[in-house]
């Protein structure tokens, strides 16, 4: 297999139909795209199909450059960047695809076809009933060219459709998926041009591609069956196809196709949940790739994946999307993130808590990280921070704080507390290690009821932390309650 990846001139494309939201199997497209290009010195090149005028969204396209952007994925060409390829929205071109459809027909390689959608559903029908494929029987290209005229003429609706030839093996080499080979006898007269002058999909895609100077089409592996059709447009253009790369598809744990119904499929959706972006990349660039054999190191940043992507190390078989990896790697980002970078994306999930001074958010931030595994999880945490009274969770955990022992270390610690101007994480350990040697209570007897009696819960950040955070006056309430 060669992947021409050092020639100076590679160009490839990110090519969504926007439709509101970017889905992460699009995510993981961009991304290979973007590393690709980025790997190898070529140019990367945002084109916008646009020309389904029955599935366009408003604000699709910005809402779409905005999530590529906020996750460092760059364009070299596009709407926003412009470039000498434009216009880089396909509604915008309809003349282009106008003019290359004329040419496929006065090469015949494409004709006119005025069928009316009831025929096309009564010729479907008919196919069903006789147990046959249904596909377009081709009857349009029987019309002779005076009776054509004479159609056009009277401003009959009309597509314009590819002529497929018949019996024909139809091959090409796909740089991760190898040799593929398909008999042109399956494949449709596909339309190329639809009745409201806009191409259809394969018309525009392949034209872009050539006039765009496409070197390299990366994109997902369900689009592998329209190649055959591709490949006989570019035949019959006098043009030669780009080289294509189709990744595998992203996949549910129970290896279904990447759905809705199993949680979220919505770039914005993790990214309003507290993903950062370092680990949402990170964790969709090992969607289908791996850094190579033996490689156990799975941590990549932006940077080192655009040094060490290529199109050699993308799997063939379909890559699983497991939500507990990607809250792995969250976490992992999260506990080794920049303090002062995390307390700014943090902000919003402090909002409602009252804990608004810049010194306790960081005192807490730092405390309560390893356990997050995502940012929207930090007002759970909060609790133990903000509450007025300590009620014990579960309310069986009460019982420890009412023996005498516990009693014993309540009453040591508060007069201890009391002495102090203010408690910090020092201090409050000296107390406690001062009440050990007083009441000879130690161990999980002496830190057990004191962190119940401090948070209400068993388990949680490191005590003394706590106690900073929660400060002399509610810790000795606290530990007053039970006295
Ligand atoms: N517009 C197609 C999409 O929505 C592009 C497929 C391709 O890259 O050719 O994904």
């Amino acid at each position: 297999m060669s992947i021409k990846e050092n020639q100076d001139s590679i160009r490839v494309r990110f090519a969504p139909s926007p439709t509101g939201y970017v889905h992460i199997g699009s995510l993981r497209t961009a991304l290979f795209n973007y590393l690709f290009a980025k790997h190898s010195g070529g140019k990367n090149i945002l084109r916008i199909e646009d020309t389904d005028q029955t599935r366009k969204v408003e604000g699709a396209v910005e809402n779409l450059i905005k999530v590529m952007g906020s996750l460092g994925i760059e364009f070299d060409e596009g709407p926003i960047q412009g470039g000498n390829y434009g216009p880089y929205y396909q509604s915008q071109r309809l003349e282009i695809y106008r003019k290359y459809c004329d040419e496929l027909i006065n090469n015949g390689a494409a004709y006119y076809a005025f069928e009316t959608p009831e025929e096309l559903d009564e010729m479907r029908r008919l196919q069903q009933l006789e147990g046959r494929q249904t596909m377009y029987d081709g009857r349009a290209r029987n019309l002779s060219e005076d009776e054509v005229r004479d159609k056009l003429q009277k401003g009959m609706p009309h597509v314009i459709r590819l002529k497929v030839p018949a019996d024909r093996e139809i091959r090409f080499t796909d740089a991760i998926k190898g040799v593929i080979k398909i008999n042109s006898n399956l494949i449709d007269d596909q339309i190329l041009l639809k009745s409201d002058g806009f191409p259809t999909y394969h018309l525009a895609n392949v034209v872009d591609d050539h006039l765009m100077n496409i070197t390299h089409i990366i994109r997902g592996e369900e689009w592998i069956t329209s190649v055959p059709k591709h490949i006989l447009i570019y035949e019959a253009l006098g043009w030669h196809a780009p080289e294509m790369a189709h990744v595998p598809l992203i996949l549910n744990k129970d290896k279904s196709k990447l759905s809705k119904r199993q949680g979220d499929v919505a770039v914005e959706d993790y990214l309003k949940k507290g993903y950062l972006k370092e680990a949402l990349i990170n964790f969709i660039s090992l969607l289908g790739w791996n850094p190579g054999e033996g490689e156990e190191n799975e941590f990549y940043s932006l940077d080192e994946l655009c040094k060490i992507f290529t199109l050699e190390k993308v799997q063939t078989s379909g890559a699983v999307f497991n939500p507990e990896k990607l809250n792995w790697m969250n976490n992992y980002y999260i506990k080794n993130y920049d303090i002062d970078r995390l307390i700014e994306l943090s902000l919003p999930y402090f909002k409602n808590s009252g804990i608004s001074s810049s010194d306790d958010i960081k005192k807490i931030l730092s405390a309560i990280r390893v356990y997050l595994n995502k940012l929207e999880e930090i007002p759970i945490h909060l609790k133990i921070f903000i509450q007025e009274d300590i009620t014990p969770e579960p309310a069986s955990l009460k019982d420890l704080l009412e023996n005498d022992d516990s009693k014993k270390i309540f009453s040591a610690l508060k007069s201890k507390i009391e002495k102090l101007d203010f408690v910090n994480a020092e201090n409050y350990k000296q107390a406690v290690s001062e009440v050990q040697k007083e009441t000879g209570v130690k161990g999980k007897n002496l830190f057990k009821p004191l962190r119940i009696a401090l948070t209400g819960s068993e388990n949680g950040p490191e005590l003394p932390l706590i106690a900073e955070i929660l400060g002399k006056e509610k810790i000795l309430k606290f530990l007053g309650k039970w006295i």
